[in-house]
């Protein structure tokens, strides 16, 4: 971690002053530097603790671009890495066996990753340049950096920093990674076990969403051309983040929700029901009105702060039989309980490509299961198929 602090100031400091336009050769895949950190310090590189070490950095004019595309301050971004507060590691929400750290602002997120992964994004470099600077609403991953490290006689860890999509004002109550397949796609926690750091997955899902009409226009609009981005760069694997917020946390429990907050969806209790709603309403706009007075309203974005409305549906894995590949019970076991909520969301892990041995992978467990229900088929199918389930599960609220 020291080490990539220092890394990280090194880099920034010494980009932040080239402010030149970009070339077609910063996204050359050549375009790297290696600097040696000795302890006893160097030239260009302070003294230091920790021993002595390599560091690598991946394209960083371009970066350094994308730093600035995606507003962030250098002197921002170098005091949430590299200040005294150490970086939280996460307890690994992946199974790649991959690291995770936050910044203590929440912002950054670092994820160590495989040379295949560096090597993957690092080939796209531009067309995801040129995608995210064309969309301003992308909900690909926002990438900031591309770093390795290695200490002398040491093995090389290779690491992206990227943007938390769940860098948020609201507390953070439900968390799913969603692909759209069923094989192996639930998180396997008894009820009890789970909580708001819990990453539930899609055969956990027990929530539709309902988006204002524009607001689903515009991320439907905007799911096609990323999925488009991701297919014709040969991506699969990837995932849709959804994390809610409760409107009313005040009642919300560790299992679900309170009743309190439930619309049963019964003729006679409408009436009651809608004033309920209408008091759940004005709670939270008051709410609302005292954050913009504090000046800490949050801005509303596609995939951040987003006002919505969670439907309860029964979960799938509640089901015995599942329809390969598709989620269309989803439908018919509607339970009538809205939630108002918060939605965060983007499409995080985009640096897996269709390799050889995904293509394994997809043959091996196709002999054990159905091998449209399975997470490893070709970009052109994943993509189907991921649309597709994100087209039942958010709906326009009318
Ligand atoms: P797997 O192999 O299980 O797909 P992985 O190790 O490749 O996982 P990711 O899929 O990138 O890792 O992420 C694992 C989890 O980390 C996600 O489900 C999510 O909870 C969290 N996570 C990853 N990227 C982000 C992000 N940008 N913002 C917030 N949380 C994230």
């Amino acid at each position: 971690m020291l080490n990539l602090q220092l890394g990280i100031r090194y880099s920034v400091g010494k980009h932040a002053q080239i402010l030149r336009d970009l070339k077609p050769s910063d996204f050359d895949p050549r375009e790297k530097f290696w600097t040696r950190f000795p302890p006893e310090g160097s030239k260009i590189t302070p003294p230091h603790q920790s021993s002595d070490f390599r560091w690598k950095d991946y394209c960083p004019v371009v970066f350094r671009h994308l730093r600035e595309l995606f507003q962030v301050d250098p002197a921002d971004y170098m005091l949430a890495i590299c200040g005294n507060d150490a970086l939280r590691e996460l307890s690994s929400p992946g199974k790649s066996g991959s690291f995770f750290y936050l910044t203590q602002d929440d912002r950054f997120m670092i994820k160590t990753v495989k040379k295949s992964e560096v090597k993957v994004l690092i080939r796209m470099l531009s067309s995801y340049f040129q995608h995210v600077c064309r969309y301003e609403n992308s909900l690909v991953t926002k990438f900031f950096g591309v770093h390795c490290v290695k200490p002398i006689g040491g093995s090389k860890t290779r690491f992206i920093v990227m943007g938390n999509l769940f860098c948020s004002e609201y507390r953070i109550h439900r968390r799913f990674d969603l692909k759209g397949s069923s094989h192996g796609r639930t998180t396997n926690k008894p009820e009890d076990e789970i909580d708001e750091t819990t990453t539930l997955k899609d055969l956990d899902l027990n929530y539709v969403f309902r988006l204002q009409r524009n607001w689903f226009q515009e991320f439907i609009n905007q799911i096609d051309r990323d999925c488009e981005f991701l297919e014709a760069e040969k991506i699969m694997d990837y995932s849709l983040l959804v994390g809610l917020h409760f409107r009313d946390d005040s009642n919300y429990d560790k299992m679900g929700l309170s009743p309190f907050l439930l619309r049963s969806g019964k003729k006679d209790s409408f009436q009651n029901e809608k004033f309920m709603r209408g008091c759940r309403f004005l709670e939270a706009e008051l709410q609302d009105m005292d954050r913009v007075l504090s000046g800490r309203k949050p801005l509303i974005r596609l995939g951040a702060n987003m006002p919505a409305r969670a439907e309860r549906m029964a979960r799938r894995s509640d089901f015995d039989q599942y329809t390969p590949g598709g989620f269309s019970h989803l439908t018919p076991s509607r339970s009538g309980e809205i939630y108002e909520v918060v939605l965060y969301f983007g499409v995080i892990d985009i640096l897996q490509d269709y390799d050889i041995s995904k293509k394994l992978e997809h043959a091996y467990k196709s002999l054990q299961a159905d091998p449209s229900s399975i997470s490893a088929v070709d970009p052109k199918l994943y993509s189907k198929r991921f649309r597709d389930f994100i087209g039942r599960i958010f709906i326009e609220d009318r």
